[in-house]
């Protein structure tokens, strides 16, 4: 069911349910379907033919707003919809020449979204929060969070003054939370599990009217994070990768990065869609092991995470559905990587390519590794691993993956005999590395 004409919102065709297919009209329903509650998770279903009278691979040519609004006609906004001034969006696509001649490839790049401006991918969905809510008028918003995508909301509603709540686990680590502190959120650190937080949020959220921000419930999400897709391709002149890899907690990001692939195939701006290969940590393999013995998402119960890779720790994966149809029907697979693979991907990842990245980051490049591997990505294919956030969000983790390798600083006294002594250690280090 179309927007009604004149709400500015003509190019979205509808919200169309997960479960039963029902399509609903924006101005219909707030977040989820309301025959099958917080499981009926919204698809935004859009008017392609008039999203193509309205931008063309040619105004982009001519576009200067380097940020992720560049793509605002695909996006479900009004067009004349003011933005957060925070600057989301158009990270680097860097080309890993020395990492993918360390590996034998032909085409490497790495999606840097370290470099937004709370430093996670989480800052294209969180905007879309804060432009939704504020068509709303409303008072507060909401989220649950493993920490980034409360960094990114917080970050958000500071640069416009919208008050905010946040929900995250106690075990957050401490950049995270004190994000969330200097943006001026009010913070709750729950007693319990991200998963615990999202049901506290939700109910809080319904109890006080508060505008809702919470992954895969809130449709408007993956619409935000689907904009890393459309820059891949832009960035690569419109010639899609073979095959993308990202991390998976939720699965909110692999099914935006499948929504905005979808978005240009259908507008006939690139003419393949990428296999996406979803990486999970060992401790919370969910969508893994549904994928590798054919589970039904919908029916299979919550695990008990454990990992690392704090922000994609998830017992029940939120958008479990909209994950496994990303990998299903690009024909890409889920990978699992252990904790000790994560670890050490962080320093290698940064040193053959100077990209700092958390571990739920570094674990995409882990799952590379194992990708090539087990034979999933080969040699000769365009390859981007979508580092999702940046290595100083846990600084705790980062100098464990370094312990893990043996790197270690080297104190001195504040003598030049002493200098001299580690210096001579270098050189010895460094001649029988070359023998
Ligand atoms: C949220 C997040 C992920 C996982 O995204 P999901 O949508 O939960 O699958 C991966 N990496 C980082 C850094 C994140 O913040
Ligand atoms: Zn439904």
């Amino acid at each position: 069911m179309p927007s009604q004409p004149g709400s500015g919102l003509e190019h979205v065709a509808g919200l169309r349910c997960l479960i039963c297919g029902r399509e609903y009209r924006p101005d219909e329903v707030e977040y989820v379907c309301p025959h099958h509650g917080n499981e009926g998770i919204l698809d935004v279903q859009y008017d392609y033919a008039l999203i193509a009278r309205r931008i063309s691979q040619g105004d982009l040519l001519h576009s200067t707003d380097y940020s992720m609004w560049r793509y605002r006609p695909l996006l479900p906004i009004r067009a004349d919809a003011p933005v957060p001034p925070l600057l989301v969006g158009w990270t680097p696509l860097v080309r890993a020449h020395q990492l993918a001649a360390e590996l034998g490839l032909k085409g490497l790049w790495i999606k840097d979204e370290g470099r937004q401006p709370t430093g996670s991918l989480k800052d294209r969905a969180s905007a879309i929060a804060v432009v939704k809510a504020r068509e709303k008028g409303a008072d507060v918003i909401t989220t649950a969070s493993t920490g980034n995508a409360a960094a990114a909301l917080a970050g958000l509603c500071a640069s416009v003054r919208q008050r905010n709540v946040i929900f995250v686990p106690q075990s957050a680590p401490p950049a995270k939370i004190a994000q969330l502190l200097v943006f001026g959120s009010q913070v709750l650190l729950v007693r319990g599990s991200y998963d615990d937080a999202f049901e506290l949020c939700l109910l809080a959220a319904q109890e006080y009217g508060w505008y809702n921000r919470n992954t895969a419930y809130n449709p408007y999400m993956t619409e935000g994070k689907k904009t890393a897709a459309l820059e891949i391709c832009e960035q690569m002149g419109w010639q899609a990768p073979d095959v993308v890899l990202v991390s998976v907690g939720d699965g909110c990001i692999i099914g935006g990065l499948h929504k905005g692939f979808r978005d240009l195939y259908h507008l006939g701006w690139i003419d393949q869609i990428p296999r996406l290969i979803g990486v999970q940590a060992a401790g919370s393999a969910y969508l893994y092991d549904a994928w590798v013995n054919r589970e039904d998402v919908r029916t299979k119960p919550p695990i008990e995470a454990h990992t690392v890779a704090d922000s994609i720790s998830a017992g029940l994966p939120r958008d479990r559905l909209k994950a496994m149809a990303a990998v299903c029907e690009t024909n890409g697979a889920f990978i699992c990587v252990s904790d000790e693979e994560i670890l050490a991907a962080i320093p290698a990842l940064a040193r053959g390519s100077g990209v700092f990245a958390e571990p739920a980051g570094a674990a995409a490049y882990a799952g590379l590794l194992k990708a090539l591997r087990n034979g999933q990505v080969r040699a000769d294919e365009r390859i981007v691993v979508l580092v999702t956030g940046n290595g100083l969000k846990d600084v705790q983790s980062a100098m464990r993956s370094v312990e893990q390798v043996g790197t270690r600083a080297h104190v001195v006294e504040k003598t030049f005999e002493d200098v001299r002594r580690v210096v001579q250690q270098f050189n010895r280090a460094k001649e029988s590395s070359s023998v």
